[in-house]
C-alpha cells in the first residue's frame, strides 16, 4: 500500500498535496518532531518524507530546530513550525477603546496594543484604525506579505458572510460594511459579533467542549451557543441570550425591551445598582461587607434565573468569562452552581458551570483566529 501511495504521490498532485498537509499538520501537532517520527505516524516511506520536509522548508513553513535524542546512535533533527509564517490581526472595538492583537499559527498572541479613541462611525475614525495599524506593523516589524487579514470583533450582529453589521443598538452603526470600516485598512477585513469571536477563541483553547453555553459578562453581556463543537448561528441572528426577559418590569434595556438578563448580569448592571466599579465592589464583598453580599446574592440570584432558563432548552456546561468572570472565587461558582440546581426541578444532575480559559479580553484573538484556521486547512 505504501508503495503504492509514493508510486501516486510522484504522479497525483492531490495526493502529493494531501501528504504535504500531512506532513505539514503532524510536525503542526507535535511541535517538534524527527523525520523517523513523522514517517511512523503516517506510514510513508522515507523519502517520501524526506521530499516534503525539503518542500516545506524551501517555502518557508518549517525549519530544523535543535536535535532529539533517539534509542542508539546519533541523534536526529528536530522539525518545527515556523510559528510566525503567517500571522493574522484581531481587532476589538469598543465604545471608548479598541484593541489589537497579532497571533501566530498556534493562536498565541504576539503582540497587543490599546488605543483610547471612542467609536464614531467616520471617515476620521476608520483612517485612524488604519494608521493604528500602520504603526502596529512597524512596531513590530511585521511583514505585510505574513498576515493573512484582520478580523474585527465588535457590540454587533454581522451578516453570515461576515461583511455587514445588520444590528447594533450599542455602536449605532447599524449597515456598516467590512469594506467602509477597512477604507484604510490593507488586508482583507472580516466582521464577527465580539461574543462570537470570544466562543472561538474558547474552543481554540479548549478542544473538549462538546455541548455549552458561554456566557460572558463584559461591560455589555453576550453570549453563545456551542454544539458539536461549533458555534451555531440562528436564521437572522446568533445567539443573543443577554434579551432574554428574566422580569417584565424589569429595568430598560438598551434593546428597547425591559428587564432583559443584560439589565441585571451585565457588569455595568452590576456597577449601576452597586453605584461603585467592580474592583471596590469587590473588595468590599471580600472583606465581608454585609450590603455588598446582599447585592452579590441578589446578582447571582439572577444570573442563576438565567442559566436555568437556558438550561430548560440545553442541559450543557455552561462557561462563564467575559470582565466580570474573573472576579468568581471558587465559592461563587459553588453559589452559582447550587442556585442553578435549586432552580431546576427535574433532580437528574447537578449543573456544570465552568470558568473561562481567558482571564483577560479573547475577542481579539477570537476574530483573528478564523483567518488561522482557513491557513491551516488549505496549507
Ligand atoms: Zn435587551
Amino acid at each position: 500500500m505504501e508503495l503504492i501511495s509514493d508510486a501516486k504521490a510522484v504522479r497525483t498532485p492531490e495526493l502529493r498535496r494531501s501528504n504535504r498537509r500531512s506532513v505539514f499538520m503532524e510536525i503542526y501537532k507535535k511541535r517538534s518532531v524527527s523525520k523517523e517520527q513523522i514517517k511512523l505516524a503516517l506510514g510513508l516511506s522515507l523519502p517520501t518524507v524526506t521530499q516534503n520536509l525539503q518542500e516545506l522548508e524551501e517555502l518557508g513553513l518549517i525549519r530544523k530546530q535543535g536535535l532529539l535524542s533517539s534509542t542508539g546512535g546519533r541523534k536526529a533533527s528536530a522539525y518545527a513550525v515556523v510559528n510566525d509564517f503567517r500571522v493574522a490581526i484581531g481587532l476589538y472595538l469598543q465604545k471608548e477603546a479598541y484593541s489589537i492583537e497579532m497571533i501566530d499559527l498556534y493562536g498565541e498572541v504576539l503582540a497587543r496594543k490599546s488605543v483610547s479613541c471612542s467609536f464614531a462611525r467616520t471617515d476620521a475614525y476608520f483612517r485612524r484604525l488604519g494608521e493604528s495599524l500602520e504603526s502596529f506593523f512597524q512596531e513590530h516589524a511585521i511583514d505585510p506579505a505574513s498576515v493573512l487579514g484582520v478580523g474585527v470583533a465588535l457590540e454587533a450582529i454581522v451578516s453570515p458572510d461576515h461583511q455587514k453589521v445588520t444590528y447594533s443598538e450599542v455602536y449605532k452603526c447599524t449597515g456598516l460594511s467590512a469594506e467602509e470600516l477597512g477604507k484604510y485598512i490593507s488586508f482583507p477585513v472580516t466582521l464577527y459579533h465580539d461574543s462570537h469571536a470570544s466562543a472561538e477563541a474558547e474552543l481554540w483553547a479548549r478542544s473538549d467542549i462538546k455541548n455549552a453555553v458561554l456566557i460572558i459578562l463584559n461591560h455589555y453581556m453576550g453570549g453563545a451557543l456551542i454544539i458539536d463543537g461549533s458555534i451555531r448561528e440562528g436564521a437572522s441572528f446568533g445567539c443573543v441570550l443577554e434579551h432574554m426577559q428574566l422580569q417584565a418590569d424589569g429595568p430598560r434595556c438598551y434593546c428597547g425591551k425591559n428587564g432583559c438578563f443584560e439589565t441585571f448580569c451585565s457588569a455595568y448592571a452590576l456597577e449601576r445598582d452597586a453605584g461603585e466599579p467592580l474592583d471596590e465592589f469587590f473588595a468590599k464583598l471580600r472583606s465581608g461587607d454585609e450590603k455588598t453580599a446582599a447585592l452579590w446574592e441578589r446578582y447571582l440570584q439572577y444570573l442563576s434565573r438565567g442559566i436555568n432558563n437556558i438550561r430548560m432548552l440545553i442541559d450543557c456546561e455552561f462557561i462563564i468569562g467575559g470582565h466580570l468572570g474573573q472576579y468568581l472565587t471558587e465559592e461563587d461558582f459553588a453559589r452559582l452552581r447550587a442556585l442553578v440546581d435549586e432552580k431546576c426541578p427535574l433532580k437528574l444532575g447537578r449543573t456544570v458551570i465552568s470558568p473561562s480559559e481567558f482571564r483577560s479580553e479573547s475577542a481579539e484573538k477570537g476574530a483573528a483566529l478564523p483567518a488561522i484556521k482557513a491557513f491551516l486547512q488549505r496549507v
